[in-house]
C-alpha cells in the first residue's frame, strides 16, 4: 500500500503539477520549430531550453505515435492513447516553450522569417502572421503521394493522420452495416465487403494485418452471416511487398497473409479509383475493374507545398524535388546555416522513417547545446579582451566548441506487425543482422513500441487498451 501510495504521489506531483518555468529572455536567441512529428518532438524533448527562446508551430497541437495508427483504424486502440499534447511534453522544460497551433505557409530563408496561419474551424481576429527567427528547425514531414491518379483524393481513405484512422473505422463499419441491410444482393454484399489496400509498404501491410485480426477476433462472432464474405486485397506495383525487409521475412509475410486469406497482387498498379471500384493494370498490362467497398491509399509520400515553395527560393542549391537537401550537419543547403531540416521533409541517403527523424532531432538538440556554449564563450572572449586579460584558454575552448560532429545514423533495424499476433523484425546488434518472425517477435514488437511511446501516460493508456480488447473485444460502434 505504501509503495502504491508513493508511486501515486510521485505521478500526481510530477505529471499533473509541473514546476515553475523561466519566461522568454530577449537576450537569448530564438529557435522556431516547425512541426510536431518525430523529428520535432525528439528535438524538443532533448533540447536544453534554458539556452534559447523556443516557439513551436504546428497545425496539430500534439505528437502522433504513427506506428500504432493502424491499431486505431480497427479500434484496438483509442485515438487519445497514441497522442501526446505538445504542451504536455514541454511542461517540464526549464524555460517556457511557446506552442502555436498553426500551419506554416512560407519561409523566407534570406529575411529569416516564417509566415503561418490558423486554419482550424474557430479563428480569432488574427489568423495569419509572420515572425522572425535566429534558428529554424524545419520538420514539417511529408504528405501522401497520389501520383495524380484519378479518384484517389475523392474516394480513398488515407492512413497518415489520426483523423484518417478514425474516418477509416467509420467507413469500414459502414460497409459492414450496409452489407447487412436487408435485401442486399450477393454481388453487392461481396462488393461492400471487399477491402483494398493500395501499397505494399509497411503502412499497407500493417493495416491489412490489423484488419484481418479485427475480422477473426470480433467480426466473426458479431456478424457471422457476413464475415465469410470479407475479402482483403493488397495491391503493390513493385514485384515484391516490403522491399526494406530481408527476402526471408518477405516470404514469411507472404505465407502468413496466404494463411490469413489476404490476397497480395504484386506487379499490379492502381490506375483509377471510382466510387465503387478500382481500375487495375495487371502484370500482363491488361486492365481490370474490380468492385470494392473501401479503398485505403498507402502509396508513399511526397514533399508538402510549403517545402516545395521553400526549395524554389533556393534554386541553385535545392534541385532535388523529392525533398530538402541538407549537409552533414542537417543544415539546409543554400542557406547561411541557421535553417536545419529534419525528418520526412528532407531527401537524404536514409529512408524516411521515424527512427531516422528522431535520431536527427536528438542530434540537433545536442548540437544546439554546443552552439549555445560556443556563443557564450565568444561573449566571454569579447569581455576578456575589453578588460585586457588573457583569452588563450577561452579561445582553445571556443575552437573546440566550433567543431561540430556530423550527423551519423545508427540503424537499429526494421519492425512490422503482420497480423495473427505475428511480427517481423530485421534487427542489428553490434553490427550483426538478425531476422525473426512470429509470435515471439510479436511480443518483442509490443514491448518495443510500448517502451518507445513518449510518456508514462501513453504507456498506461496503450497497455490498458490492449487489455480491454483481450477482455471485451474491439469497439464496433461507428
Ligand atoms: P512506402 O513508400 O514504403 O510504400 C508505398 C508502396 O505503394 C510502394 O511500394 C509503391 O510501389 C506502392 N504504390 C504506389 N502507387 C501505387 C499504385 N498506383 N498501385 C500500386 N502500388 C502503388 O510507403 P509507406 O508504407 O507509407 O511507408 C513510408 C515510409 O515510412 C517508409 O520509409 C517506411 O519504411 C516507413 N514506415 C515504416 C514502418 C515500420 O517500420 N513498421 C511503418 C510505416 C511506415
Amino acid at each position: 500500500i505504501l509503495a502504491t501510495g508513493g508511486i501515486f504521489y510521485y505521478v500526481t506531483q510530477r505529471e499533473r503539477h509541473p514546476g515553475p518555468q523561466l519566461p522568454h529572455d530577449p537576450s537569448k536567441k530564438s529557435v522556431v520549430v516547425v512541426g510536431s512529428g518525430w523529428a520535432a518532438t525528439a528535438f524538443l524533448k532533448n533540447l536544453d531550453t534554458s539556452d534559447y527562446n523556443v516557439t513551436v508551430i504546428s497545425p496539430r497541437n500534439f505528437f502522433l505515435f504513427t506506428p500504432l495508427l493502424p491499431s486505431v483504424a480497427v479500434g484496438t486502440l483509442a485515438s487519445n492513447s497514441i497522442l501526446q499534447p505538445i504542451r504536455y511534453l514541454t511542461r517540464h522544460k526549464s524555460r517556457r516553450v511557446t506552442v502555436i497551433e498553426a500551419e506554416a505557409k512560407s519561409v523566407d530563408p534570406v529575411a529569416k522569417t516564417i509566415t503561418f496561419a490558423d486554419e482550424t474551424e474557430v479563428q480569432g481576429e488574427v489568423s495569419s502572421t509572420t515572425i522572425p527567427f535566429d534558428y529554424l528547425i524545419y520538420a514539417v514531414g511529408a504528405e501522401t503521394q497520389t501520383f495524380g491518379i484519378p479518384g484517389v483524393k475523392e474516394h480513398a481513405s488515407f492512413m497518415k493522420e489520426i483523423q484518417d484512422a478514425e474516418k477509416f473505422k467509420r467507413r469500414f463499419m459502414d460497409c459492414i452495416e450496409s452489407a447487412g441491410f436487408p435485401g442486399q444482393s450477393k454481388e453487392e454484399i461481396e462488393r461492400l465487403l471487399h477491402m483494398v489496400v493500395v501499397g505494399g509498404g509497411p503502412t499497407g501491410i500493417e493495416l491489412s494485418g490489423e484488419l484481418h485480426d479485427f475480422l477473426e477476433d470480433d467480426l466473426k462472432s458479431w456478424y457471422p452471416e457476413l464475415s465469410n464474405n470479407v475479402k482483403i486485397t493488397v495491391i503493390e506495383a513493385l514485384p515484391s511487398v516490403l522491399p526494406m525487409f530481408s527476402r526471408e521475412l518477405i516470404d514469411y509475410t507472404v505465407s502468413t497473409f496466404k494463411e490469413s486469406k489476404i490476397d497480395i497482387l504484386t506487379g499490379t498498379m492502381v490506375k483509377e479509383i471510382k466510387e465503387k471500384s478500382v481500375v487495375l493494370q495487371m502484370p500482363d498490362k491488361t486492365m481490370k475493374e474490380v468492385p470494392v467497398g473501401l479503398v485505403v491509399w498507402a502509396g508513399g509520400n511526397k514533399a508538402r507545398a510549403v517545402s516545395v515553395d521553400l526549395m524554389s527560393r533556393l534554386p541553385d542549391a535545392q534541385k532535388n524535388k523529392r525533398g530538402i537537401t541538407v549537409d552533414d550537419h542537417l543544415r539546409m543547403a543554400g542557406t547561411d546555416g541557421t535553417i536545419f531540416a529534419v525528418g520526412d521533409c528532407t531527401s537524404t541517403q536514409y529512408a524516411p522513417t521515424a527512427q531516422v527523424a528522431s535520431q536527427q532531432g536528438v542530434y540537433l538538440a545536442r548540437m544546439f547545446k554546443q552552439l549555445a556554449k560556443r556563443d557564450a564563450l565568444l561573449e566571454e572572449i569579447v569581455a576578456a579582451k575589453l578588460q585586457e586579460t588573457s583569452t588563450e584558454s577561452l579561445e582553445k575552448q571556443h575552437a573546440k566548441a566550433e567543431k561540430l560532429r556530423p550527423f551519423h545514423y545508427s540503424h537499429q533495424g526494421s519492425l512490422a506487425y503482420i497480423g495473427s499476433e505475428k511480427a517481423i523484425a530485421d534487427l542489428e546488434f553490434f553490427h550483426h543482422k538478425f531476422s525473426s518472425g512470429g509470435v515471439a517477435t510479436f511480443l518483442f514488437w509490443r514491448s518495443a513500441y510500448l517502451s518507445t511511446l513518449f510518456s508514462l501516460r501513453n504507456r498506461v493508456l496503450v497497455a490498458t487498451d490492449w487489455l480491454k480488447v483481450k477482455l471485451f473485444g474491439r469497439d464496433l460502434s461507428r
